[in-house]
């Protein structure tokens, strides 16, 4: 039983978190495993979104070119989202193989494409240069258009609820690979491939407005490519895409210094702590990082982002049926958060999405109701996060990047029938 000594009044049963049908890798101390360096380092070749403007220029002079076609080749990438030297028709013919080769090595490979929501949410299953498998997942809203990335193929979280971790931290992806994810969303948008105009109003965006870094992986553990992914996301075009930072959001299970480090970056995307439970001795079992940093630690932290930053940090919290869904944790989380300040934070609680194996559900729609209403009448902005994607195994924490799926001649799949998954705004891509 949980000690905590409210848990007294309540009738409702305590379930622990324990791993079913898999069995999460344990260290030596027995605990769970948690990798924070990637077994294997090879990365892809330098692609020019690995670059800043002018190391793409010095680099197109080391190959006997002039400086300015890097501009050339970056308009390609960052407007026109493309790749092809066919259509650089500003280009020499004579050079644009050679550019296209040495700036722009292929970085991701579409393995199958999911559709569901009327075509309003895709799921992309990509294969990387050597061999090793992400998704992403893109979302039309009404006023824009959200794209989920992987930072990392695999994790190495080890958090027992999320399908992601389930076979470890494969390797971190680079730079270039976390922005293609960006740009082949936009070249997918423009051809029409992300459902119809909207009817009913609302804004039509032909490319990706914002991006949530809740795919695969945990974007802290792989900071130096991640930053500058993000860099390359908010420069200007045709540095970069010309995104707004605060449209971006990083999310994080609490690796606290990585945390304080990205509050002084002096970039002001959005920050999202996935806590999903208040107290220790749950989160201890819940969130194997807590290992390390506690929760207070990670509420300090997360609210340090917002001194900093000024900007409103986001919590996220799975609801889990009898694990984590208690009135008391409500109320107990509404403590810690109201105890810091007013004003800094805003919840968003995720229904369960289910993970192969997984024995755990949702929470019940009446005991969901009064969690937010407990932390909203506490004065802590609570908003439940919309779903999408679950069909498609879209939904947070359903990443798996599976390559199983019957796959047609056109590259195009038909989703297995399984009643698994959803994407949510804040998506899941985990795998
Ligand atoms: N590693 C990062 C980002 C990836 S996950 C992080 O942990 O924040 C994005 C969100 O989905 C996280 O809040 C994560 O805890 C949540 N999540 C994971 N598995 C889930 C599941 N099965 N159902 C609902 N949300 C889940």
């Amino acid at each position: 039983m949980l000690s905590n000594p409210d848990a007294a009044d309540e009738s409702r049963p305590q379930v622990r978190p324990k791993a079913e049908g898999w069995t999460q890798p344990t260290a030596e101390d027995g605990r769970p495993l948690l990798q924070f360096k990637q077994p294997r380092v090879a990365q892809p070749k330098t692609h020019l979104a690995d670059l800043t403007l002018s190391e793409r220029e010095a680099k197109v002079k080391e190959l006997g070119l002039p400086g300015f076609r890097a501009k050339q080749l970056s308009t390609h990438y960052f407007t026109h989202f493309t790749s092809d030297p066919e259509k650089m028709t500003d280009l020499p013919a004579g050079q644009r193989d050679q550019l296209v080769d040495q700036m722009m090595p292929p970085l991701l490979t579409e393995v199958r494409r999911l559709t569901t929501d009327n075509g309003d949410t895709v799921k992309f299953l990509w294969r990387l240069f050597d061999g090793a498998l992400v998704e992403s997942v893109l979302m039309r809203y009404p006023g824009r258009v959200t794209l989920c990335v992987s930072s990392q193929a695999g994790c190495g979280m080890n958090c027992p609820f999320c399908a992601t971790g389930q076979n470890g931290l494969t390797r971190n992806m680079s730079t270039a690979e976390i922005v293609e994810q960006v740009v082949r969303a936009n070249e997918v948008i423009a051809a029409g491939g992300l459902g119809g105009l909207r009817k009913d109003g609302g804004h039509n965006a032909e490319r990706v407005t914002n991006i949530v870094f809740m795919g695969m992986g945990e974007p802290l553990a792989n900071y130096k490519r991640v930053i500058a992914s993000v860099r390359r996301m908010v420069d200007p075009a045709p540095e970069g895409l010309g995104m707004s930072a605060r449209h971006i959001t990083v999310s994080t299970v609490g690796l606290v210094p990585a945390i304080n480090r990205l509050a002084a970056e002096g970039i002001p995307v959005t920050f999202a702590l996935s806590l999903h439970a208040p107290d220790d001795e749950l989160r201890d079992e819940l969130i194997p990082v807590n290992s390390r940093w506690k929760a207070d630690e990670a509420i300090d932290a997360a609210y340090n982002y917002y001194v900093q930053t000024g900007r409103r940090v986001s919590i996220e919290y799975a609801l889990i049926k009898d694990m984590n869904d208690h009135a008391w944790r409500a109320d107990l989380l509404a403590k810690k958060l109201n105890a810091r300040g007013r004003g800094w934070v805003h919840v968003n609680p995720i229904p369960l999405n289910p993970t192969p194996g997984s024995i755990w559900t949702s929470s019940e729609p009446d005991v969901t109701d009064e969690f937010i209403d407990r932390l909203n009448a506490a004065g802590i902005p609570t908003t439940l996060r919309d779903t999408r994607g679950k069909e498609i195994d879209g939904a947070c924490g359903q990443l798996a990047a599976e390559g199983d799926d019957e796959e047609a001649a056109d590259g195009s799949v038909t989703p297995k029938g399984s009643s698994r998954g959803g994407t949510s705004e804040s998506i899941d891509l985990r795998a």
